[in-house]
């Protein structure tokens, strides 16, 4: 039996063993996630973004003010839901209430959003220092980027970029000091081949600082072209 076959088989032995519910109002879930077609229909999805940085905006326009003064590093950027209720409320269940079905639903709520037609070639999740690993238990990042990197059938490597140094939570910080705060926090391990055309993926997309800091680091290591993946983007504090 083939794979696929097998793991479809799989689901539908869980599915009768454990019912699907809707994790945000308890009805039954939908399209095979623990999520009802009402709730998934009112998830924020980002259609009216910049083309650069993926950044709501109320009208269409193809760069926001911010990079069309200055570009981020990055070549394009990918963030298919607007970081708002309820996805919010998914997203924080599952970050800092280990709630790792909510991540489950996420992730596959990702991979169902239109992409770009041209794949990376290779999938980069934003590392944790291993002291928010063990205070956390995973990589929010990783497990996001897991199930897309095997749907999209692109390599993941979840140690080939580093965070060599533990730096503030950025939740608190407003755009200047995050961009400090992040500075030389990430290294590539020594002695590795990276391919043209990576994909960086963190779960949420603020003022982009993390995500900049990790293109700069495959720029310089000779990388073409750097995507950013965010599950979804919040508006940025007091980007200027
Ligand atoms: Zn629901
Ligand atoms: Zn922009």
């Amino acid at each position: 039996m083939r794979r696929e076959a097998l793991s479809n088989l799989g689901t539908r032995v869980q599915q009768w063993l454990l019912p699907l519910r809707c994790l945000l109002c308890g009805a039954s879930g939908a399209n095979g996630m623990d999520l009802c077609a009402d709730c998934a229909a009112e998830l924020p999805r980002n259609l009216s973004c910049c083309e650069r940085c993926a950044l709501p905006l109320a009208v269409p326009a193809a760069l926001c003010g911010e990079c069309q003064r200055r570009p981020p590093p990055w070549d394009a950027a990918w963030a298919p839901f607007r970081y708002a209720w309820p996805l919010d409320r998914l997203e924080s269940r599952y970050k800092f209430g280990r709630d790792l079905a909510a991540g489950r639903v996420l992730s596959s709520l990702w991979q169902t959003e239109s992409r770009a037609a041209v794949l990376p070639e290779l999938i980069l999740p934003v590392p944790l220092h291993r002291s928010r690993l063990r205070q956390r238990g995973y990589n929010q990042a990783l497990e996001l980027a897991k199930p897309l990197a095997r749907a999209f059938d692109v390599p993941l490597e979840h140690d080939l970029l580093q965070r060599q140094r533990a730096t503030p939570a950025q939740t608190e910080l407003d755009a200047v000091t995050r961009r400090s705060n992040v500075r030389g926090a990430f290294v590539l391990r020594p002695g590795i081949s990276l391919p043209v055309h990576v994909a960086i993926l963190d779960d949420v997309m603020t003022t982009g600082a993390t995500l900049a800091e990790c293109t700069r680091v495959l720029k310089r290591a000779g990388v073409q072209r750097v995507d950013v993946w965010a599950l979804a983007r919040a508006p940025s504090p007091g980007r200027r």
